[in-house]
């Protein structure tokens, strides 16, 4: 997706911190934190949204899922973080590839 902000990203079209890298996904800081650590874990590939994950993601999905757990490790949010995925326009979502946002650092509460 040519026109797409995170695959520029991840084409290196954009240079950005690279927090980690697997052969699957990326980590990077998000430009606009709403809190001391805001991490996205964005896909390589550009898969929309949740709506359009497939069997075959699964592995991937499980994967980003659990680097967060290492992730929260290495920023020593041992006193809990939360992972938030938005979905399509009233999921609040932004831009249409696949990330989850890691929040920590401070007290979060609230699910909207
Ligand atoms: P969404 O609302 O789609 O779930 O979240 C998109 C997130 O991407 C927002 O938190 C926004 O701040 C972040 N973002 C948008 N453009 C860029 C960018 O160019 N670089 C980085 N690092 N984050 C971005
Ligand atoms: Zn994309």
């Amino acid at each position: 997706m040519p026109d797409c902000i995170f695959c520029k990203i991840i084409r290196k079209d954009i240079p950005t911190e690279l927090i980690y890298e697997s052969e699957g996904f990326i980590v990077i800081k998000d430009i606009s934190p709403q809190a001391p650590v805001h991490l996205l874990i964005i896909t390589k590939e550009h898969i929309p949204s949740v709506d359009e994950l497939a069997k075959r993601h699964q592995q991937l999905v499980g994967d980003m899922v659990l680097q967060a757990r290492e992730l929260a490790k290495i920023h020593s949010l041992q006193n809990g973080y939360k992972l938030v995925v938005n979905c399509g326009p009233d999921g609040g979502q932004v831009v249409p590839h696949l990330h989850i946002h890691m929040l920590g650092g401070k007290k979060l509460s609230g699910l909207t």
